[in-house]
């Protein structure tokens, strides 16, 4: 009985593999990856692994979830070594959980080796620090995207000092500021769009919510990193950008909820 490991192959460039995920990949007996996996990184892989895409493609799985999780189950029987890579981070927005059950459930070897993940790989592109303590209290981590069945993004977390990763923005800008908006946040807060975020084809646009609707499309794949450390303004920092934010910035969030 082999071993699956769940692998994070970052968000681009192949030096920002770890040393363990480079190690791995090169002695792979079958690798299972998406689609955000870049050439680069599946360069790594040893020529004796079998590769197989299990990716997205134009919005149509090619693969169920279901489907993936057999796969991996079935593939531990036959290979000392296998790996599941997905783009970023495993355990961010990847499914992984849905994974490690049904590799529990079989009774199957696991380990996760994590990856850089792209709101990280988009703030260092960016040159931005997401928890600057000048603008920042907290990181939130969401999208708009969960389909039908996943749970939608938690407003109450936003404050005035929450830097928001937004993840699968999609291509209509328009429709994501009018829900910032509607959210509750200020027309000029911040925005920055980071696309191909560490690889080649890098592209990074600074802008706020107001602009963000006329802003032109970048390739995907892109997140927005929302919040006053979003800016190359550093005297924007200390901006009040929220209407009675004096009282709001000194109070912690769980003080006045409780
Ligand atoms: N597990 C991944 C996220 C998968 S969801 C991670 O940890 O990064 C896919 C979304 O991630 C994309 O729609 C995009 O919003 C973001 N993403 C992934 N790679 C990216 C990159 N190189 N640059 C910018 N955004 C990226």
């Amino acid at each position: 009985m082999g071993k699956v490991y769940l692998v994070g192959a970052g968000p681009g460039d192949p030096e920002l593999l770890t040393v363990k995920a480079a190690r791995l990949l090169a002695h792979a007996g079958v690798v299972f990856h998406d689609s955000l996996v870049s050439r680069e990184v599946l360069g790594l892989v040893t020529r004796d692994a079998e590769v197989i895409d299990v990716g997205k493609r134009c919005g149509q799985k090619l693969l169920t979830q279901e489907e993936i999780n057999s796969l991996l189950v079935s593939a531990a029987a036959n290979y000392d070594v296998v790996i599941r890579l997905k783009g970023g981070d495993p355990l961010i927005f990847g499914r992984a959980g849905e994974e490690i059950e049904a590799l529990r459930h079989a009774g199957v070897d696991f380990e996760i080796v994590p990856g850089i993940t792209a709101a990280l790989g988009a703030a260092a592109a960016a040159g931005i620090s997401l928890t600057d303590r000048r603008a920042a209290s907290q990181i939130v981590i969401s999208t708009f995207s969960r389909g039908t069945e996943g749970a939608s993004m938690d407003w109450g977390a936003i404050t005035s000092t929450t830097t928001l990763a937004l993840y699968m923005p999609g291509p209509d800008y328009a429709e994501v500021a009018h829900r910032l908006k509607e959210g509750g946040l200020p027309d000029d807060l911040p925005c920055v769009i980071v696309s191909n975020a560490t690889g080649a084809e890098q592209q990074i646009r600074w802008t706020n919510i107001a602009q963000l609707a006329s802003e032109q499309k970048l390739p995907a794949p892109a997140l927005m990193i929302v919040g006053r450390v979003a800016s190359q303004k550093v005297q924007e920092i200390s901006k009040a950008f929220w209407r009675g934010e004096a009282s709001d910035r000194h109070t912690p969030r769980s003080a006045v909820v409780s």
